[in-house]
C-alpha cells in the first residue's frame, strides 16, 4: 500500500512503500528512497481524514501519512520501546458530539413522545381511577351549564328517556338522558352519566334501531369514560406546557375552556370506534336490535352532512365512511334477534308521533 511522505522543509509530498528494519523506516519511492530514524518518531499519531500522521524530526518535522491501520499497528509493534501511540482525542471528542446529538434528539423525540402517547396513555390510566361518584358529581355541573342555555323538550326527553330504560342497556351509571329543542342534527354524552339529545337528530331517525344504535354509542362514551380522559388529558397537557414554559397563570382557565368545549367535545378516532364496537355489542347482549340501525343512521347523517352546514354530530364525529365500514364488518358476528324489541318499539312511535 502506497504511504505519503511529506518533506518538512519542502513541503513536497511523494508516494512511498515502506519498509522496516531495527532501527530505521525505509522510504521507498520510484525517485528515491530515504531512511527515517525511528528513535526521532514523535510518540502521537494523529488520525485524520486522509490516514495516520506520523510525525519525524525537530522543527520544520517531516511527516509519513500512513493509510491503514495495520502498518501503523506494525510500527507500534516493531519499536515497543519508543511508546508510539494514537492519539484518542479527535475520537473520543467525535464519539462525545454523536453522543450529544443522539441524547438532544432523544430528548426532543421523548418529550413528544410523552406528549402525544404518553399523556393519551397516563389520561387513560388517571380517568379509570377516578370514582364514578366523582365524575357524576362533575358532569352535572357541565350538565346543569349547559341546560342554563338550552331549551329542555320535556314530552320529548321523558319518552326517550323510557325508550333508553327499556333497552336495558349495561352501566354502571345512573344515566340522565335530556332531549333539548335545536335544529342541529346532534347528540352528545357528558362525563358520569348524562346524555344530550337534539330534537334534530330524532326528526333524521325513524328506526327504533336506530335510536338504540345512537344511544348505545353515546352510552359507551360514559362507560368508557372518554369524556373525563380527555378533560384529564387537557389538564395534563396544561401541566406540562406549565411546567416547560412556567405559565401559571394560564393553567387555571382549564377548567374555564373544558366548559367552552362541552358542547363539541371531540373523541379521537380509537375512542370514536370503541364507542362503535362496544355499542354494537350493547345492541347484541341487551336488546332485540340489530347493529344494522347504527348503520343506517350514519349513512343518513353522512348524507345529511353533505349540505352547506354539516351536522355537529358528524363534525365531532369524524371518518364516517371507515366507521361505517367497520361497523359493517362487526356486525357479521352477531346472531340474529334473541330478545323482543317490546316495549321499545312503541315508546318510539309515541316519540315520532306515528
Ligand atoms: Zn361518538
Amino acid at each position: 500500500m502506497k504511504h505519503i511522505y511529506i518533506d518538512g522543509h519542502t513541503q513536497s509530498s511523494i508516494s512511498v512503500d515502506i519498509s522496516l528494519n531495527d532501527k530505521e523506516l525505509l522510504l521507498i519511492s520510484m525517485s528515491k528512497s530515504e531512511a527515517l530514524e525511528a528513535a526521532k518518531f514523535h510518540k502521537k499519531i494523529e488520525k485524520t481524514p486522509d490516514g495516520y500522521i506520523l510525525k519525524h524530526g525537530d522543527q520544520p518535522y517531516n511527516s509519513l501519512v500512513i493509510k491503514d491501520l495495520n502498518t501503523i499497528n506494525g510500527i507500534i509493534k516493531k519499536y515497543p520501546y519508543l511508546g508510539i501511540y494514537i492519539e484518542k482525542k479527535n475520537r473520543t471528542m467525535h464519539k462525545l458530539i454523536v453522543a450529544a446529538i443522539v441524547v438532544f434528539v432523544l430528548s426532543i423525540f421523548s418529550i413528544f413522545a410523552i406528549y402525544f402517547w404518553g399523556l393519551d396513555w397516563a389520561a387513560k390510566k388517571v380517568a379509570q381511577q377516578i370514582p364514578i361518584e366523582k365524575e357524576a358529581e362533575l358532569g352535572k355541573q357541565f350538565f346543569e351549564q349547559y341546560l342554563s342555555t338550552a331549551q329542555v323538550d320535556q314530552p320529548q326527553t321523558q319518552l326517550v328517556d323510557s325508550f333508553f330504560k327499556s333497552l336495558h342497556f349495561n352501566t354502571p351509571y345512573a344515566i340522565k338522558l335530556v332531549v333539548v329543542k335545536s335544529d342541529v342534527v346532534n347528540a352528545f354524552a357528558i362525563p358520569g352519566g348524562y346524555i344530550v339529545v337534539n330534537s334534530a337528530i330524532l326528526n333524521t331517525i325513524d328506526q327504533p334501531a336506530e335510536l338504540a344504535g345512537l344511544l348505545a354509542h353515546e352510552l359507551t362514551h360514559i362507560n368508557k369514560k372518554h369524556g373525563t380522559q380527555n378533560m384529564v388529558r387537557e389538564l395534563g397537557a396544561t401541566i406540562l406546557i406549565t411546567m416547560f414554559f412556567g405559565d401559571y397563570n394560564e393553567s387555571g382557565s382549564v377548567l374555564v375552556r373544558q366548559i367552552d368545549n362541552l358542547k363539541s367535545l371531540k373523541y379521537g378516532r380509537d375512542m370514536e370506534q370503541e364507542a362503535d364496537e362496544i355499542g354494537l355489542q350493547q345492541l347484541d347482549n341487551h336488546t332485540g336490535y340489530s347493529g344494522f340501525g347504527m348503520i343506517s343512521l350514519f349513512e343518513k347523517l353522512k348524507k345529511e352532512s353533505k349540505g352547506d352546514a354539516p351536522p355537529e354530530f358528524l363534525s365531532t364525529h369524524p371518518d364516517m365512511d371507515n366507521r361505517i365500514k367497520n361497523i359493517q364488518q362487526k356486525v357479521k358476528i352477531y346472531k340474529k334477534q334473541k330478545f323482543s324489541t317490546e316495549p321499545s318499539d312503541s315508546i318510539f312511535k309515541l316519540i315520532k308521533k306515528i
